[in-house]
């Protein structure tokens, strides 16, 4: 099934479609910015259909009926208006869950208490359409789980409740219920709420196929610099959060261009492929590599410090970043800056220092680290 999903997750990456738990960064700012789009999005539609219809409501159903719903609209439409207006977006999970929580709780109430209200009324005729309409809100809610790109997790959490107050507003008057047709509305709506989990889902794999495509390099799968500018910036917040050290490494591979000269540019592309899967088999887990530019590399090690930054990077040096072409080891002058030991906290700035004390190891001589 797996293999049939868009752009093809790899196999490291299933869990991910399962729960959020192991999603990077990036993913996850991406995705809550999204869904919060989304949500804003649906409370607009919301916002206009819901207090439209109560022309409708007028027109077919019994006065002391229409007048209640309208006021459960009205008390609605305020609700979906301040969604649309003002439901902030920080780029956090938490955040878009609550907004979604909302928006669903919103319609479900609305439902629990029209059909409260309607089973007041023996409704004939053309009010016992307009009637049966009312009960198929939570069929819209089950089809909107669609556009929301979600874990199978998240897509349970956000179904069972629907299904549940389903449930609920038929056991409410249970004296009049028809169990089997109950049944098989309930049916039908679990196989909606299947088919729309299904579609979230998919979007998903097609989210993280192509964040994963578009935030890296394709020649060397190292992170791009603009992705690597971005997870530098959400490490930086977080180590501030946390009080945590954070260091960065700027890497410059030595007498580069003399590959190019001699080999050609295809060997220089190859020893720069090499070269980023020799760092990453060196690196910790959280570390991340960023092709800054042509053989220009910065890897970031959150929760590093200075000593620990330097021995990381000695270690790295000692088991040696690859091969030149004509079999001489390939080595490169590094600058590493943190931020606690430098008192640095803007990420440019910390790029800067990182840059400079490369330089001054170019000049110390190359094949070193420089690190104050
Ligand atoms: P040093 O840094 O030690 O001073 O010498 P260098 O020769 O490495 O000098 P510099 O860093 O200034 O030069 C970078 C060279 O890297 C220039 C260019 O020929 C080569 N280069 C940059 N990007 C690529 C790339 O994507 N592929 C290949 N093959 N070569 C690249
Ligand atoms: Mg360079
Ligand atoms: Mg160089």
């Amino acid at each position: 099934m797996l293999g049939l999903m868009p752009g093809e997750i790899a196999s490291d990456e299933t869990g991910w479609l399962l729960s959020p738990h192991q999603h990077m960064p990036l993913l996850q700012q991406r995705r809550a910015l999204m869904l919060v789009n989304r949500v804003r999005l649906f409370a607009l539609l919301f916002a206009i259909l819901t207090p439209l219809w109560i022309v409708v409501d007028v027109l077919a159903l019994p006065s002391g009926l229409w007048e209640r719903l309208a006021t459960l609209r009205l008390l609605s439409t305020v609700a979906f208006t301040a969604l649309v207006l003002w439901y902030p977006q920080d780029g956090r999970l938490k955040r878009a869950y609550q907004g979604m929580s909302m928006l669903f709780a919103i319609p479900t109430l609305f439902y629990i208490g029209s059909h409260m209200l309607m089973t007041q009324y023996h409704l004939e005729g053309v009010s016992a359409a307009v009637g049966t309409g009312y009960a198929f809100l939570p069929f819209v809610l089950l089809a909107a789980i669609a556009i929301f790109p979600l874990t199978m997790l998240e897509s349970l959490a956000f179904t069972m409740p629907v299904l549940l107050a389903y449930a609920l507003a038929w056991t409410l008057d249970w004296s009049v219920a028809s169990w089997p047709s109950f049944g098989g509305e309930f049916w039908l709506l679990s196989l909606l709420a299947a088919v729309s989990s299904l579609a979230s889902i998919s979007q998903l794999a097609f989210i993280i196929a192509l964040v994963g495509q578009t935030i890296r390099d394709p020649l060397t799968m190292a992170f791009s610099r603009r992705s690597g500018i971005e997870m530098l910036e959400l490490q930086l917040v977080n180590a501030e959060r946390n009080q945590l050290p954070l260091a960065i490494a700027f890497i410059d591979l030595d007498h580069f261009k003399g590959i190019n000269d001699a080999f050609g540019h295809a060997a220089g592309d190859k020893t720069l492929k090499l070269l980023v899967q020799q760092i990453q088999q060196n690196m910790r887990r959280g570390d991340v590599l960023v092709r800054w530019g042509g053989e220009e590399f910065v890897l970031l090690m959150p929760n590093t410090d200075r000593v620990q930054g330097e021995v990381a990077l000695e270690r790295l040096r000692q088991n040696g970043l690859g091969l030149r072409p004509d079999g001489t080891p390939l080595t490169a002058s590094i600058g590493l800056a943190e931020r606690l030991a430098d008192k640095c906290n803007a990420r440019r700035q910390l790029v800067e220092l990182a840059d400079a004390r490369m330089y001054r190891a170019k000049q110390l001589g190359r094949n070193q680290v420089v690190s104050r």
